[in-house]
């Protein structure tokens, strides 16, 4: 029997969150939680006689994905009309990049889980306008046009993936890429993030492309995922058995988990693209581009060199704090704000993500801000609080009603290191517990926990272990 090898394109729609809008100055994204409809103007609602104006914050954003996509960037590009007619586009054309794109070639590399790169090429990104949205009720429509005009970027993969795997980690690159630079929410819930799927079989071996099936409505990489391998063995027990495939696009029925036809495949002569005739070509010079390349902020893989230089901190804890712009967002604040690196690695990495994680909370909405995280870490290298007086503050500041400045003022859970004190209570726990001094000084140091132990009780916890270990050599030896 043939095994069939996969050849996998995607397509991935990405809102950019401008200010405005592409052609506009309607304000956009979803930023605008606006009524329906209060968001729209003659141009992006359409009406004759309005003249677009091309958003240069659009155009930067473009020219920022393409430098972290190692792309190139076209110094003249053009807009085109995209034609067709649906209720949710009243102009009845959609301004979009046809032949010259603003952004060509270009690739991501991604790690496989044997660990090896791949890289993956980019064909092309191009600038375009959203459509409108519609909602259907029983017996009526109904429209909203605040999305027409949004600025999409659309970043088309070449057919390089090989598996849904594949897929799956070059979405979750390519989001991670464009969540640090900060040109889109990247939400896909709120469809900021939009991936149309491209799937062809092959013969394994074969160099020759088979034919493809589109997929659409995927609401998450792991929709992508199922949907790819759903249709990848659809399709090799069609061909296994002598059948062919039609080139057509499909809806990915998350409820049933299975593919459906939603229409023969347009090709790009029913769009009739032409130059748009109300816009010149876009024509970018050298400075624009180097005022833009001025703006990158550094990439997760140039953080991680940075903490690992900057902090002395490992790879691994390097890797951890970059694994998400948040993450690393939230980390850099609490540095700036007096934490040592180290510990608050620690802190971040078990503490308040673990904490986050059996919430189900994001890093941005954590309850213990930066600042507090740096206090705490502060006073237990003072020695006002002992590490499990930390434990406790922590959980007390977690609900956020207060900072952990307060909690620890107001409580007055103060360590104690006062070494006076500390021998008074020692020589008490000596006395009441002449075995375990005894053993000490045999040579059983183990039995200074039980000593420890008991002046941890007699303060109440707030003794400075440190110091107490201290002293109890002392005053046995
Ligand atoms: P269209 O204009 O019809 O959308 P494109 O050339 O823009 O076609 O390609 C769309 C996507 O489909 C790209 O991501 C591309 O990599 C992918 N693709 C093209 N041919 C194939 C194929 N035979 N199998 C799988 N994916 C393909
Ligand atoms: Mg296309
Ligand atoms: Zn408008």
């Amino acid at each position: 029997m043939t095994k069939f090898e996969p050849v996998i394109g995607l397509e991935v729609h990405l809102q950019l969150n401008t200010k405005s809008k592409m052609f506009c100055a309607c304000p956009s994204g979803a930023k605008s939680d606006l009524p329906p409809n209060t968001a729209i103007c003659p141009l992006c609602s359409g009406q004759p006689g309005a003249l677009p104006v091309i958003n240069e914050q659009a155009v930067m954003f473009a020219l920022k994905a393409g430098l972290a996509l190692n792309a190139q960037i076209n110094l003249k590009s053009v807009f085109a009309r995209k034609n067709y007619f649906y209720p949710d586009l009243p102009k009845g054309y959609q301004i979009s990049q046809d032949s010259k794109p603003i952004i060509s070639g270009g690739f991501i590399e991604t790690q496989n889980a044997d660990g090896a790169t791949k890289k993956i090429n980019i064909a092309r990104a191009h600038l375009e306008e959203d459509a409108g949205k519609s909602m259907h009720g029983q017996d009526y429509s109904l429209i909203d046009l605040n999305r027409c005009g949004v600025p999409l970027l659309e970043i088309v993969s070449a057919p390089d993936m090989r598996s849904a795997a594949e897929a799956y980690n070059y979405l979750v690159n390519l989001k991670s890429i464009m969540q640090w630079l900060d040109i889109s929410g990247c939400d896909m819930e709120k469809g900021e993030l939009r991936v149309d799927v491209n799937l062809s079989l092959m013969p394994e071996g074969s160099d020759k492309f088979g034919t493809r099936i589109e997929i659409k409505n995927l609401n998450s990489f792991k929709a992508v995922k199922d949907a790819l391998q759903y249709e990848i063995s659809r399709q090799s027990g069609i061909l296994s058995s002598g059948g062919a495939i039609t080139q057509q696009t499909m809806l990915w029925n998350e409820d049933k988990a299975v593919t459906e036809l939603m229409r023969n495949k347009e090709t790009a002569q029913e769009y009739r693209y032409f130059p748009e005739p109300d816009l010149r070509p876009l024509v970018l010079n050298g400075d624009f581009i180097e005022l833009v390349k001025k703006t990158m902020p550094m990439l997760p893989a140039q953080k991680k060199d940075f903490y690992i230089k900057t902090y002395g901190i490992s790879a691994y804890d390097a890797a951890l704090m970059t694994s998400d712009k948040d993450i690393s967002s939230y980390f850099d604040e609490a540095v700036k704000q007096g934490a040592t690196a180290k510990p608050a690695v620690n802190w971040i990495g078990t503490d308040i993500l673990g904490k986050l994680n059996a919430e189900n909370k994001e890093i941005s909405s954590c309850p213990l801000k930066p600042k507090d995280l740096a206090d705490l870490i502060g006073y237990i290298e003072s020695g006002k609080i002992s590490g499990k007086m930390a434990k406790e503050i922590f959980a007390q500041a977690w609900s956020g009603a207060k900072a952990v400045s307060e909690l620890v003022e107001s409580s007055g859970a103060s360590q104690v290191n006062d070494e006076a004190q500390l021998e008074i209570w020692a020589k008490e726990a000596i006395a009441e517990n002449p075995k375990a001094a005894a053993d000490i000084k045999a040579g059983n140091s183990k039995a200074i926990g039980a000593l420890v132990g008991s002046v941890m009780k007699k303060s109440k916890g707030k003794a400075n272990p440190a110091l107490l270990n201290k002293i109890f050599i002392k005053l046995i030896s």
